[in-house]
This record gives structure tokens, sequence and C-alpha cells, in this order.
């Protein structure tokens, strides 16, 4: 089944069940401060949770675009995370509860394909509850889940917030048994890989305070009313029912993977098992840079753009380990203009603003990758001189002062030092890189207070203007440069 099908059977059974189909939002979470990007369905809701407005509706269906960076580190690696994903959700303002949430995904998760539900097996099906969610539990038993697969989890996985303050609750998940050739058997305790999670139906009942730790956060009290919140992967529900390993090999990621096996000349899957843990290094490269080409065109086709500050970073970052990777597979030019065409044409009949839109999108990309080869054009060279100079004096770590030198002459950014040194089995001395990063900024300032006061002699710089007329600064276009 298509991902736009998927997408379309989820909406036309909440709407059916008396839920107003609502658009999803941005990904810039511009309503929350605390937020860099909408990470849930559930945030364009959160003033209706809060008991802050009142709704329009008490029953709502989203498919929203969501934003997770946490997750960067699991792409490729995982078979179920991607950098952008798209969360189906249906909601209740304080209307049904967890006996009609329960029910309301069951049926549709179970309903036959002919009969416009998804098909999937009952007897392969897992539910998880909050550990002493007694309720949850006995409605999951009366809905068809036996005891040997209904599961008791602690906080970690069965206490939902957004990892900031605003509306939490317990939750309950849906798991699908991939069987025997995704990893061992005993349930989502023992293999998340073969036991995929793909819904979460969470029971938004409290607020929760400030925080970092998952597992211990302040609950600040009841919400005004119980509401439901619920979120299943669209891309995760297509793995499955595509019957693929993962969600870069769905129809809406595969095209961009395959061309880029294409271009660096790798054969998708070669050396690779069936599971997350069996992948070859190649393999995972190509999902990372399938899952980053397709971020990267959601998120400035949503007005992001690259920049050294914000969502702007985080939007960058993500360019740039796609470009790297590519060209750590052997492709040594220019990348981008070969996979977001690709990307575009995956992803614009569900969202064909980025058709009409795709001459601004890929101005920025693709100025963004000139600026970032050349960056890497002018430092690789020193970088790696320095690494080999680094390994054959024994030393575990690469010098402040080089990582420095990288960043202020070439504008090479830290994490890019940080990971090319990981690649070759080095640490960088980051405290004496702080340090001299301190001492330019303190000098800059001193510089800027003595310009104010009068203390430099700017004569010099009128006979250069004198001699040439004025000059135009390209450093910003040509070389990208960090400021950490
Ligand atoms: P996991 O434990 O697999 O990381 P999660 O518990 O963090 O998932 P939830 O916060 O419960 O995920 O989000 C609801 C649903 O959204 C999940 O059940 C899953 O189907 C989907 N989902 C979550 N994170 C991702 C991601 N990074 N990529 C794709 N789908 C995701
Ligand atoms: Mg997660
Ligand atoms: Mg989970
Ligand atoms: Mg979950």
């Amino acid at each position: 089944m298509k991902t736009a099908e998927i997408k379309r059977r989820y909406l036309a059974h909440f709407e059916a069940n008396g839920h107003t189909v609502v658009p999803s939002a941005p990904l810039p979470a511009i309503s929350d401060p605390n937020l860099l990007f909408v990470n849930a369905g559930m945030v364009q809701f959160v003033p209706y949770f809060l008991g802050q407005q009142t709704p329009p509706y008490r029953r709502a269906v989203s498919v929203q675009k969501c934003i997770r960076t946490p997750d960067i580190d699991e792409v490729g690696k995982t078979s179920r995370h991607g950098t952008f994903f798209q969360m189906n959700g249906n909601f209740s303002f304080g209307d049904y509860f967890k006996d009609g949430a329960i029910p309301l995904a069951w049926e549709l998760a179970t309903k036959s394909v002919e009969s416009g539900g998804f098909g999937l097996d009952p007897e392969r099906i897992w539910a998880t509850v909050y550990l002493d969610d007694d309720e949850a539990y006995d409605i999951w038993r009366r809905t068809g889940v036996p005891d040997e697969r209904i599961v008791r989890r602690g906080k970690k996985d069965n206490f939902w917030s957004m990892g900031i303050p605003g509306p939490c609750g317990p939750c309950s998940e849906l798991y699908y048994d991939r069987g025997p050739a995704y990893g061992a058997e005993g349930g989502p305790e023992v293999d998340e890989d073969r036991y995929l999670e793909f819904w979460n139906l969470v029971f938004m009942q409290f607020e929760r305070g400030p925080g970092t730790d998952k597992e211990n956060f302040p609950i600040l009290g009841e919400l005004p009313a119980k509401n439901i919140d619920t979120g299943m992967g669209l891309e995760r529900m297509a793995s499955i029912l595509q019957g693929v390993d993962n969600l870069y090999e769905i129809d809406e990621v595969r095209p961009i993977l395959d061309r880029a096996a294409e271009l660096t000349g790798k054969r998708y899957g070669a050396h690779s098992g069936h599971a997350a843990n069996q992948s070859h290094p190649d393999d995972v490269r190509l999902r990372v840079i399938a899952d980053h080409v397709r971020t990267a065109l959601m998120l400035i086709g949503d007005g992001v753009t690259p920049s050294n500050e914000g969502r702007g970073y985080v939007l960058r970052r993500i360019m740039r380990r796609a470009i790297r990777s590519v060209r750590l597979l052997g492709w040594q030019e220019r990348a981008l203009p070969e996979l977001l065409p690709v990307a575009r044409d995956c992803m614009a009949p569900s969202y064909p603003e980025l058709a009409a839109d795709f001459d601004r999108i890929s101005a920025y990309a693709y100025a963004e990758e000139d600026a970032f080869l050349a960056t890497l054009r002018a430092g690789t060279t020193i970088l790696d001189t320095a690494i080999t100079e680094t390994k054959s004096a024994g030393r575990p770590a690469l010098s402040g002062d080089k990582a420095f030198q990288l960043h202020d002459t070439y504008g090479f950014p830290i994490d890019l030092t940080l990971e090319i040194a990981a690649e070759q089995g080095l640490t960088v001395d980051q405290e004496g890189f702080r340090r001299l990063m301190a001492d330019q900024r303190a000098r800059a300032k001193a510089d800027a207070q003595a310009r104010k006061t009068g203390h430099t002699d700017l004569s010099a710089y009128r006979a250069v203007l004198d001699a040439g007329g004025p000059v135009t600064f390209t450093g910003y276009t040509e070389v990208a440069r960090e400021s950490t």
C-alpha cells in the first residue's frame, strides 16, 4: 500500500468517526519558544489541552510533518527513525477517552484491506500500557489482545510528554512483530527492531513542569479535561504494509536512496541482512543520505534557510552530513542537484507546494552545497595532515590549537572536525579549543572598545579606499563560516 493511501485511509477512518480534518502545522514551531520544530501531531493543539483556548471541534485528525533532531544518530542504523517523518494522529478534546481511543485504533489497524483498513494480523500485534494502568490493560483485553501480548512498561516508554513543559500523560503503544528474521522473540522489551512500535495512544491528563530527565520531571497537576492524543508513524506503517525492512525503503524515500547508490556506484543491500544490526556501513550511509536530503527539502520548503544559529543551523548540519556522506561513498561532484529533484518527485504528490516552490528551495540548497564544498576544499588537507601527525606521535587527541586554526582560518566548523577526527579514532581537545575561542572573543571585544574610543588608527584603510574604491566582501558567500 502506498504511503499516500495509508494517509488517506487514516483520515477517512477518523473522519467517518466524527473527527474534523485539520491540516499539518508548518515545521518551525513558532508558537512555542522552547521548541525549534514540531515533533508531534499534538503540538498545534497544546492550547486546547491546557484549557487556554476552546477548540472549535471535540475530535480532530491530522497528518503532521515532524522533525526530531534528537533521533539523528539513530538514522540509518535502526529501521525506524527519520529526522523528518509524518505523524498521523487523532485527538479528543475532553470527548472520548481510553475506551474510545483503543477500539478506534484497533479497528483501523486490523480491519481488512478490502474494507478500508490496514489488515494487520491481530496475532502479531503487541500492546504496552503504563505500569499501573489497569484500565487500559482491561480495554486491550476486551478489544482482543491476550495477556501474553500486553506488556507493562515504565515511565521512559509509557509516560509521554513533548520533552518540555506542557500536557503529558500515561500512554499505550502498539507494536508489530516482524518475525524471527528481525531479531529475538519476547516482545518490545526484548527487541524494538523486531517488534516495531507504530502507534502511540497518549492519555493526556496531566501538565508537566520543566526538567530534562525523561523519567523524572515534575507533574504540576491535572489538565482541565481528559484528552486523547495519538500518533501513528506514517513511514513505519508504510514499511510494514510495503513489506520492506526499514523506513528508508518505502515508496516516498527509496528513490532518493537508489539515486545516491547509482551516483556512488554502490549496490544497496548487497551485504546486509534484514535486521538493522546486520547493516553494512555503506547501506547505513545511503539511508542517511536519503533521509537527510528529504528532511532538507521539507525544511527549506517550510521556510527554514541554512544559517549559523537555531533552526537554520540544524538544517545546515543535516545538509552537510548528507553531502559528506555522499563524498565518503565516492562521489566528489555536487550531489544535491542529483538528489533534491528526486526527493521533490517523491513528496510533491502529497505536498504540491514543493513542486511550485522548487526554484527557491533548490537555489538555497545548491548555494549551501557550494559553500560547504569550498569549506571542505580549504580545510580537509590541513585536517588530514594534522590527523596523521597526531596519530604518528601516538597522541589520542587533536590539539585545540589545530581545531581553532581550522575554524578560524578555514571556516571549518568544530562539529565537522570532531566527526572527522572520530572517524579516525581520535578525540579533539575541546577544552583547548574553547579557551582559544574565548580568547578570540575577548580580543574582538577589546578591539571594538578601542575603535569606539578612537584608539585605532584607521588612516591605512583610507589609502586602500582611495586607491581601489570600495571592496565588496564576499567571504560569507564563498566560505561558510561557523560561529560556535
Ligand atoms: P521510538 O521509541 O521508536 O523512538 P517514540 O516512542 O519516541 O518512538 P512517540 O513519541 O511515541 O515515538 O511518537 C509516536 C509515533 O511516531 C511512534 O509510535 C512512531 O510510529 C512515530 N515516530 C516517532 N519517532 C519517529 C522517527 N524518528 N521517525 C519516524 N517515525 C517516528
Ligand atoms: Mg523516540
Ligand atoms: Mg518508544
Ligand atoms: Mg512511543
